[in-house]
This record gives C-alpha cells, structure tokens and sequence, in this order.
C-alpha cells in the first residue's frame, strides 16, 4: 500500500498585487496551476482549472483520466473566456500528479501544461520532470540557448502552451513508479524565478515535513525577490508509515478501492514497469521508474464525451465570433458610414442643374454634368430655345454643358444667352425678360457633355 503525505503553501509576492496561482491537494490528485489574463482573468483561469481537474479526475481516476482531466480542464477555461469578452485570452498552466492504480499496481500519474514545473528529489538528488512549454525552452531544445541562457531570457515567461487559450490542447504524460523516500515538488514558476536548482533541493534535504518544506520554499522566494506569485506543493512518498493522527496522510488505494501494490514498495527493478509512451520530454527523466509517455487513450465512452465536447466547444466558439458586440458594432458604424456616404452624393446630385444641348435645343437637366456615380442626369425642362436664338460663341460651352447652381439659375443663364444675342442682332430690340447685363454669366466651369442629353 502505497501512502502520500503533502503540503503545500502559496503567496502573492513581494510586487503582484493579487495571488492568481492556486494549489491543490485532494485526495490522491496535487496540482499547481499559475493564471494569466489580465487583474482578474488569471484568477479565474487556475480557479476553473482545478475545479474542473478534481472534478473530471474523480469521475475516472486513471492515468488515462488525469490527462482527460486536463483536457476538461481546458475546455471549462476556453468556454468560459468565450462566454465571458472581458476575460478572453485568459489562460492558465498546469502541473499535476495523481496517485492511481494502473494494471494491478501503484502508480504516479504526472501531466504539465505550460511552465509549472514537477520535480522528483530522492537521495540527494534534484530531477526535473517536466518540460517548459515556453519560448526559451524551445530555444534549448533547437540548441540556442543553453539552460543558464534559458533561466534569464526575456522570452522565458512566454508560453508556447497554455490551458484555455484554444479549443485543445496537448498534455504531457508521465507514469512514475513511486519509491519510498522520493519527494515531489510542483511549483508555479514564482518559485523557480527566484531559487535555483541548488537552493531548492538544500531545502527539500533538509526539512522534514512536507508542509514545512513547501512554507520554507516559498519564504525563501520571498527572500529572494518575491517578484511573482509562488505556489510549491511538496508530495512525499510515505510507503508503511503509520498514521499517528498528527499528520494528514493519503492513501491512493484506500480510496480507489484498487489492488494492492506491494510490487511498488521498493520502486520495483529499472525498467521492470512496462514503457508506455514516446521520447517527447524524455529529458530530466532520472532512470527507469519515471516514463513520459503520450496522452494515454481514454476509454472509448470517455473519448467519444470529450470529442462531442470538443465539437460543441468549437461551434459555440465560431458562433459566439459571428454575433459578438464588437463585430455587430462594426458592421453598423460601417453601414451607417455607407449609408451617409451615398446620401450626401444623392443629396448633392439632385441639387445641381446644368444646362446642355439636345439637338440643338437648349434643355435644362438635374445633375451634374457627365452624371455622378450611377446617379444619371434627368432632364427637367426644355426652353424652347435654339441654338439660332444663342450666340455662336457659346455653342461650345453648351455642347459640354453648363453646370448652375440651381434651377431658376439655369433658367436666368438660358434668358441671359438670347438677350446677349438679341442685343448683337436686333440692337434695337427690347427683350422681354430684361437683365441687368446681356452678357450671360457661366454660374460655373463645364466639364463634359451631359450624359443622357443630346449634343
Ligand atoms: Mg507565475
């Protein structure tokens, strides 16, 4: 029988003002998850991670189930920052270990999500298991940057992978043969910013209880800087111990009601627990008892949940981008730009008057000469006068047509060209609608023939 004794401690800091890292210790199931996305986003990215982890672990506490847990994890971070505008890009890391029965023995199932961290400490030794899922890690496995490069890099607090900020995610899976004596430690990066390797595992060495530990660690990063929020978790391997009472203890398979495990007391021989995944994360893998492997296959029931979760998620997801507020917003600030656009031009259309030659009478037309956009020219009075009745000289300009102000303008420049013409024929002649002036005025310059009107 396999026994777990934990502790775990978190703080805010020395600069953040709000702690969005949370721990978790249930039952058989540790986590840390480390929030991001904005005051209050992060914290309700970790708070929806492990609610749903807990939740969905205890309903199939396996390896296959953690990992199917993490998903779930995931997909109540995503739909809730859909649902939500002003908690969108929210996301969360996550690190977890579980305690589950496999194939007839004690095993530690191990996922992570992001840059948390889960390390193993045993004899003196410091062992990370997990891989960052950030920029810089990515760096070091290209080979451009060596770790010590990684650990101070600008970019190493940015995430390659992260929970809730996509519809699924890849979850990386180890199954550790638990040994008397080891010691887990998860921890959000709050602590591996300000501790290296060498200080953490002088701490784990030293202090007994895990609840001791996980408070020294995280007042050591304090000390050090405190520059983000810490959260350690420490799990201790306890196999035999007695329960005196005093300290809480976890026993995996009191709770699972799964087969003994005697096999797993000592840790087993190297290798003896059968490989079950691929390379990926391999690196910081200490010996045979600690396997990364690909995210275990769900039972088929199972499988076929997450997927239709999966596909609602998904349509949910591009339904909610069609018909949000700032889309809608957009297409009605940009109708309305339209709309007005086209108004003012229809407006300025039909306030303008030219006039132009059909055959060869003159005609007065609405519009604008040549016509605007598809708004045409629409002729609206013939004057009954001809070019015989109009100097020659303003033949051309008529032929183009002259644009006018108005109506009654166009009307005043018709009358204006016969009095200018009767004056140079007839200079004796009275013209029955007077000017002031026979010399007619161009109201404005012509452009072109009047589209619609005869020249
Ligand atoms: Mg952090």
């Amino acid at each position: 029988m396999t026994v777990l004794r934990s502790g775990s401690a978190s703080d805010v800091g020395l600069v953040r003002s709000s702690n969005q890292d949370l721990a978790l210790e249930a039952g058989t199931l540790f986590a840390v998850a480390d929030g991001m996305g904005g005051h209050a986003g992060g914290e309700v990215a970790s708070r929806l991670a492990i609610d749903a982890l807990k939740a969905a672990f205890g309903r199939h506490p396996t390896v296959a189930g953690l990992a199917g847990a993490v998903e779930s994890a995931n997909e109540a971070v995503w739909e809730h920052g859909v649902a939500n505008s002003d908690l969108r890009g929210m996301g969360t890391t996550l690190t977890a270990v579980a305690l589950v029965a496999e194939s007839g023995r004690d095993v530690l199932a191990l996922v992570n999500v992001g840059d948390s961290r889960s390390y193993r400490y045993h004899d003196g030794e410091l062992v990370q298991i997990t891989r960052d899922h950030s920029l810089a890690e990515e760096m070091v496995l290209r080979g451009e940057l060596t770790p010590a490069e990684a650990a101070v890099h600008p970019h190493r607090h940015i995430l390659t992978r992260a929970l809730g900020v996509s519809p699924d995610v890849d979850v990386d899976v180890w199954e550790i043969v638990p040994t008397r004596g080891d010691r887990f430690l998860l921890c959000s990066d709050g602590l591996t910013n300000e501790l290296g390797d060498g200080q953490i595992g002088e701490v784990l060495s030293h202090i007994g209880g895990p609840q001791e530990a996980a408070d020294t660690l995280v007042q050591a990063a304090r000390i050090h800087g405190g520059s983000d929020n810490i959260t350690v978790v420490v799990v201790d391997v306890v196999v035999g111990e007695e329960h005196d009472g005093s300290i809480p203890l976890v026993s995996a398979l009191a709770t699972t009601g799964g087969a003994a495990s005697s096999v797993l007391a000592d840790g087993g021989p190297e290798g003896q627990h059968p490989p079950s995944g691929q390379s990926e994360g391999a690196s910081g893998v200490p010996d045979g008892r600690m396997r990364p492997r690909a995210v275990p296959e769900a039972s088929e029931p199972g499988r076929r949940e997450r997927n239709r979760a999966r596909r609602r998620a998904r349509r949910w997801a591009r339904g909610r981008r069609l018909v949000t507020f700032r889309t809608l917003l957009f297409v009605v600030v940009l109708a309305g730009i339209v709309v007005g656009t086209l108004s003012a031009l229809r407006w300025y259309d039909t306030n303008s008057y030219f006039v132009g030659l059909d055959g060869n009478e003159l005609v007065i037309y609405q519009g604008r000469v040549g016509g605007l956009l598809w708004y045409h020219p629409v002729e609206v009075e013939r004057t009954g006068v001809t070019t015989g009745d109009v100097t020659q000289d303003y033949l051309k300009d008529l032929q183009s047509g002259v644009q006018t102000a108005s109506l009654v303008a166009a009307r005043t420049y018709v009358e204006n060209l016969v009095a200018a013409h009767a004056s140079i024929t007839t200079p004796t002649a009275t013209v029955p609608t007077a000017t002031t002036s026979p010399t007619p005025t161009s109201p404005t310059t012509t452009s072109s023939a009047p589209a619609g009107g005869g020249t």
